[in-house]
């Protein structure tokens, strides 16, 4: 921490819980932050299927909303898929988009990306776009090639005044769910990165308040030395924001 940039902590539950689960947690969480508030804006990103549920049960509180994905098109025939429209109308501020198990799994490249995250600005919901390195791109010192591709690709036609809504999640692929965590200075040093990526794009001033955030195997443990980065304004927790006993820890970081 140490810029301009809102600090935000972010789950990521993928595809796990049940309503009734999701309910549990969101009222213990509500509990714990009205005996203890914190600072940082608490984002959760349950499966779709909890999100109106959720969005009752969190309508008194701090915590924000995220989908996990959604569609580049508004609406139409789409089965299966999701619209930014319908996650505004479920309770939801955010939408992660570009995860790497969405590129992984599910085929999504840079240009789709691009598209999803015009889409989700021209709604009115803020993106959290991921982007990382693989391993075999880290090995061959392609870190910063990579990214700077994801960026450049995914950020197009993106506008200088639109900059400040989107939250930037470094996510090196090999620290996902794998217990790897990047190094406090080898996050700090893609963080930078970015920042003068953008800097370049849309100006020092646009970008000052734009929120770049770390993932990858972040727990209880790592949380304070990685938000003891001055350009880590943030995290998104997998596995870890599962627990509520850890996620809470995470949310009090020192
Ligand atoms: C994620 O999926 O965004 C993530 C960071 O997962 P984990 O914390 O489990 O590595």
């Amino acid at each position: 921490m140490g810029n301009m940039a809102e600090t935000i902590i972010a789950a990521n539950w993928k595809m796990h819980k049940t309503i009734g689960q999701s309910i549990e947690f969101a009222r213990s969480l509500k509990d714990a932050l009205s005996k203890k508030p914190v600072s940082a804006a608490i984002v959760i990103a349950p499966p779709f299927t909890s999100l109106g549920a959720l969005k009752l049960e969190l309508k008194d509180s701090a915590v924000l909303l995220a989908g996990q994905n959604m569609n580049a098109v508004p609406q139409g025939a789409m089965t299966g898929e999701i619209s930014g429209e319908m996650l505004l109308d479920a309770g939801c501020k955010y939408c992660i988009l570009g995860h790497s198990e969405r590129r992984l799994h599910f085929g999504e490249d840079d240009r789709l990306i691009n598209a999803k995250v015009i889409a989700a600005l021209e709604c009115g919901l803020k993106p959290v776009f991921c982007i990382g390195e693989k391993l075999a791109e880290r090995e061959a010192a392609a870190t910063l090639q990579v990214i700077s591709r994801q960026l450049k690709e995914g950020l197009n036609k993106v506008s200088a005044g639109d900059i400040k809504k989107i939250v930037i999640a470094y996510e090196p692929v090999w620290a996902i769910g794998t217990g790897k965590t990047a190094t406090p200075q080898q996050a700090q040093e893609v963080h930078l990165f970015i920042r003068k990526f953008l800097n370049e794009i849309y100006g020092e001033k646009e970008v000052a308040g734009v929120s770049l955030i770390y993932g990858g195997s972040v727990n209880a443990e790592n949380i304070d030395s990685l938000m003891a980065q001055t350009e880590i304004s943030g995290v998104l927790v997998g596995s870890a924001s599962l627990d509520l006993a850890s996620f809470l820890r995470i949310i009090n970081f020192q």
